[in-house]
């Protein structure tokens, strides 16, 4: 166990509402999909989780979601990730990943 993702657990619906809100008070939006229907919104309640780095390979998994439960640990000094998962947007929302990984998608939604 590295931390816990502390927010409030919030229908996807909710969550697209709360995102543009969010957006437009100019506010950094935090939000863990943990699947198709909810999503722990991590901008207004959440802890230091929230600030842990989107990668297409990963080194930490989640508990609630469990689909790709994967045996990949990180090593001491190695910066931490996980997938965020994000819908997929079209391309004037896109935003580039470069989280560097040999499989990486290029974009992060
Ligand atoms: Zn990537």
């Amino acid at each position: 166990m590295v931390i816990e993702y502390i927010g409030t657990i919030i229908r996807s619906e909710v969550a697209n509402r709360k995102e543009r809100v969010y957006e437009s008070q100019n506010r950094g939006v935090y939000m863990f999909r943990i699947d198709n229907d909810y999503v722990i919104d991590a901008t207004i309640t959440g802890g230091p989780a929230r600030y842990i780095n989107h990668s297409c390979a990963p080194n930490c998994i989640t508990e609630v979601v469990m689909i790709e439960k994967e045996n990949k640990s990180s090593s001491r000094g190695e910066e931490l990730s996980y997938d965020y998962k994000f819908d997929f947007e079209d391309d004037q929302h896109k935003i580039p990943c470069h989280c560097g990984a040999v499989n990486c998608r290029k974009w992060m939604n």
